[in-house]
């Protein structure tokens, strides 16, 4: 196992009618500014339940923030909270609520010249303005965790950014949300959180037993509530095995001790960035072609994973590995999604390309838990997705 530290400071309040004890978390003198997004909880009850639990505090409201959290919009918040002497952030909403929330807590303590070097110049945050959040959506982890994913229509860019003071200070987690989330939502959130679970697993093996029996717990336990939870989403015991499992993917726990890929998401936000692709979908279009093309160097943790997880138990470590990533695979189009680009677009000729260039412009030159991945390798996996 390698070294590893480990700090994860985020309160999690789980369960159900838990937004009822939403206002004993926020300090009582905060100036709060409640952050969602298109309005989904106007909706779903969920803003009311949260304007009934916070009587005491003083509450201004931005909406708006659209799903993969738009910087232009949130320069617009930003300024909503230096005008007003905001003193506490509160996200209302899924990973793009969140994660632009985390943005707006460190752009509203940047000392920079534009927030946007955040971002572009990778300035990791050590210190952001306070902010708590209302789970509407389980899948990113962004609920507990110090990253945040933006993206900027202008330029089609998505970046990601972080740093240990973007932890949010609690985190209410009723699983009863998850009852009006739409189906492609829903799915959306079972392979996001599985695909986090596979960058952080899928690498070469250094004897972290329980680092990769966590993930594997949280990859089965994700399969077996994935249909239940489709067919049923009113089904508690379904719905917050789900939502714990979410956050699990992506708290930090898994992670340690072991090498991490992410490269699949690296390339995923590309996708999302020229093509508007839901950010899950992009994972499952990219993660198939990434593991068959580094097949080598990932087979054995395949064929461990295709027999722990899958159940597969014929053949040889080859064919267990090949039948795990087809297996994956399938399992995101039984899911219904689609796994191939050019079910998404036909505009994909280039691409490939486009984003070998973007990764070389930026000097990601080694992505990976080789960080050998070079641009010309992800042109090929790329065009291997198509
Ligand atoms: P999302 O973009 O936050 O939300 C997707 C849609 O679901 C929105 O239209 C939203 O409506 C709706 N919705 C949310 N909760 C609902 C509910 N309870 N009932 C009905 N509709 C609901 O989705 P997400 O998958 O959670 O977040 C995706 C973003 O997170 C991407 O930008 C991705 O890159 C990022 N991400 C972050 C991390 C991280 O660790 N920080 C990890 C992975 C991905 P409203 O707009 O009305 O709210
Ligand atoms: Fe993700």
């Amino acid at each position: 196992m390698n070294n590893f530290e480990f700090k994860n400071p985020t309160k999690i309040i789980f369960g159900k009618d838990s937004i009822e004890k939403l206002e004993n978390e926020i300090p009582k003198d905060a100036k709060v500014l409640l952050l969602y997004g298109g309005g989904s909880i106007k909706k779903n009850g969920i803003y009311d339940q949260v304007k009934t639990a916070l009587t005491k505090v003083e509450v201004i409201e931005f909406g708006g923030i659209p799903a993969n959290p738009e910087y232009a919009v949130l320069m617009d918040a930003l300024k909503v909270i230096k005008d007003e002497n905001i003193s506490y952030l509160l996200a209302v909403g899924g990973g793009s609520v969140i994660d632009g929330t985390k943005f707006l807590s460190a752009a509203a303590l940047f000392k920079g010249d534009t927030p946007w070097d955040i971002l572009s110049q990778n300035i990791r945050t050590e210190k952001g303005m306070p902010f708590g959040t209302v789970l509407t959506l389980p899948a990113t982890g962004s609920e507990m965790n110090s990253g945040a994913v933006i993206t900027r229509k202008e330029t089609k860019e998505k970046l990601a950014m972080g740093g240990p003071g973007l932890f949010p200070e609690f985190s209410i987690l009723d699983p009863q949300v998850i009852t009006s989330i739409p189906r492609r939502q829903l799915v959306n959130g079972l392979t996001d959180a599985f695909t986090h679970v596979l960058e952080q697993y899928m690498t070469y093996s250094v004897g972290a037993l329980l680092q990769d029996r966590f993930a594997e717990s949280i990859l089965q336990t994700i399969i077996e509530v994935a249909p239940k939870v489709l067919k049923d989403p009113t089904d508690y015991q379904a719905a917050s095995n789900f939502m714990w499992s979410c956050t699990m993917a992506l708290n930090g726990l898994i992670q340690k001790g072991v090498p991490n890929d992410w490269a699949v998401h690296a390339m995923g936000h590309e996708l999302t960035a020229l093509f508007g692709i839901d950010h899950a979908r992009t994972l499952a279009v990219i993660a198939p072609s990434h593991y068959k093309y580094n097949f080598e160097a990932k087979k054995e943790k395949l064929a461990q994973y295709g027999e722990r997880v899958w159940n597969i138990t014929e053949g040889s470590m080859d064919d267990k590995a090949y039948a795990a990533i087809e297996r994956t695979e399938a399992f995101f189009n039984e899911l219904g999604i689609d796994t191939k680009l050019s079910d998404y677009t036909k505009d994909y000729e280039g691409t490939a390309e486009e984003i070998s260039k973007r990764f070389t412009d930026r000097g990601w030159l080694g992505l990976g838990e080789h960080q050998s991945l070079s641009p010309d390798k992800v042109e090929k996996i790329v065009k291997m997705a198509y």
